[in-house]
């Protein structure tokens, strides 16, 4: 037998452990949690935080939540991974319910990935299968964030992310944020399709201007390119709709051709989705071009499903838009607030003079974990489950915690 090495999980200890095994590039974490309930987590040293961040936006049912902790345990005890050369229940349950809240129209389908990044590397391909494979261009937005792996990353517009790999995957243009004059001067008969995050999350939880989402699907539709929605962060109820584009401030009612998923889907068990719209889009790759050894295994189904049973049976996906407005609305008010972006429970405030770093480290200080997404935005996306008092709590104590962030940071003006 091999030895049995305990794992350094002291407060001193994890630390140096970390450090000494997990890879450099991913960056070092503040903090070791140790176990989670509801929208509360507990750090090794019994420290309790309200959850503002939910493994960024993914926990809709917080942790623990014990219908999905049951069906999770039934399933894994019952079949775990069989392979597509196989079907499964918990596979076909979920892909259908995911076209019935897309209502997506006869014909189309859900390939099941295991990431956001994979789900929008399948949009990727099917894009290359357009107009009979002749068409290499794809259109994305300034700002926009689809992942990490080399295709979905070469439709993320951050340079810092992308310039140290390149060469990329090539074809991919980037335009303007907002501009619906420079995406009709760039879209023409080469391009293949164009990728646009409802809401930019990673961006700065930035919401399009009016009437954007809608000038995509025209300008799209007109020159015979896919609309690819890119809803991982955005869709499974998070913004106030079953999918962000549903949402009438969002998407003004458009149909993408294609919806890629991942995130809120599996709540907490790695999955993605990439779902098209129609038997034509449905059809661009066929049988033998596209697979994955997991897709969509039993397990992570299951879990889908049981976010999809506590959705449906507690009305999240309206609470999420209820309670999101108030939310957002307690917090603009907040002194020391300049803007508050997002929809239902996806949500930024700026701040001005401050590094939302130092506001992210008072928070957390204060018992909550929140996220620096710009050096000026903090962004919240909590479990769709959270109490109403949890969310008004960090609202009262965020006038402390700016103060505490100010107090840390130098303050140049003064110099
Ligand atoms: C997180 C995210 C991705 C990447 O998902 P991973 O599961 O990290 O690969 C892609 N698109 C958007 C909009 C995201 O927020």
């Amino acid at each position: 037998m091999a030895d049995q090495t305990q794992p350094q999980t002291t407060a001193t200890g994890w630390r140096t452990a970390h450090e000494h095994s997990i890879l450099p590039a991913i960056g070092r974490p503040q903090l070791l949690l140790d176990h989670g309930r509801g929208a509360h987590v507990w750090d090794s040293d019994g420290k309790e935080y309200i959850d503002l961040l939910a493994g960024i936006a993914v926990n809709a049912l917080g942790h623990a939540h014990p219908d999905y902790v049951a069906a999770v345990s039934h399933q894994v005890a019952t079949l775990a991974q069989i392979s597509n050369y196989f079907a499964s229940e918990p596979q076909i349950h979920l892909a259908t319910r995911i076209l019935e809240h897309a209502k997506a129209p006869e014909g189309s389908a859900v390939y099941f990935a295991n990431s956001g990044s994979e789900a929008n590397e399948t949009a990727l391909k099917m894009s290359r299968r357009v107009a009979g494979g002749t068409r290499t261009k794809v259109i994305a937005v300034e700002g926009s964030f689809h992942g990490r792996t080399m295709g979905s990353l070469a439709l993320t517009s951050n340079p810092k992310y992308r310039e140290p790999f390149t060469p990329g995957v090539p074809g991919v243009v980037f335009v303007p944020f907002g501009d619906i004059a420079a995406l009709e001067a760039e879209i023409d008969d080469t391009t293949a399709a164009m990728f646009i995050e409802p809401i930019q999350g990673e961006g700065g939880v930035r919401n399009h201007p009016q009437g954007y989402l809608t000038a995509a699907r025209e300008l799209t539709r007109a020159h015979g390119a896919l609309l690819v929605l890119d809803e991982v962060q955005t869709g499974m109820g998070r913004c106030g709709a079953w999918f962000a584009h549903q949402h009438p401030l969002i998407g003004e009612g458009v149909v993408p051709d294609i919806m890629t998923l991942a995130k809120g889907l599996g709540g907490g068990l790695p999955i993605g989705a990439t779902v098209t719209f129609g038997s034509e889009v449905t059809n661009l790759l066929v049988p033998g071009q596209h697979g994955s050894t997991y897709s969509g295994n039993p397990v992570v189904t299951a879990a889908g499903n049981a976010v999809f049973d506590v959705f449906e049976r507690d009305g999240l996906v309206g609470r999420a838009e209820a309670v999101g407005q108030e939310f957002a609305d307690a917090l603009a008010k907040v002194d020391g607030v300049v803007a508050v972006s997002g929809a239902g429970l996806l949500r930024a405030f700026e701040v001005a003079d401050l590094d939302s770093h130092d506001v992210v480290d008072a928070a957390l200080a204060t018992g909550y974990i929140t996220n620096a997404v710009t050096p000026s935005k903090v962004r919240l996306a909590p479990p769709l489950i959270i109490d109403d008092a949890d969310l008004m709590a960090f609202v009262d104590d965020l006038p402390g915690i700016l103060a505490a962030a100010q107090k840390s940071a130098p303050t140049p003006t003064e110099a």
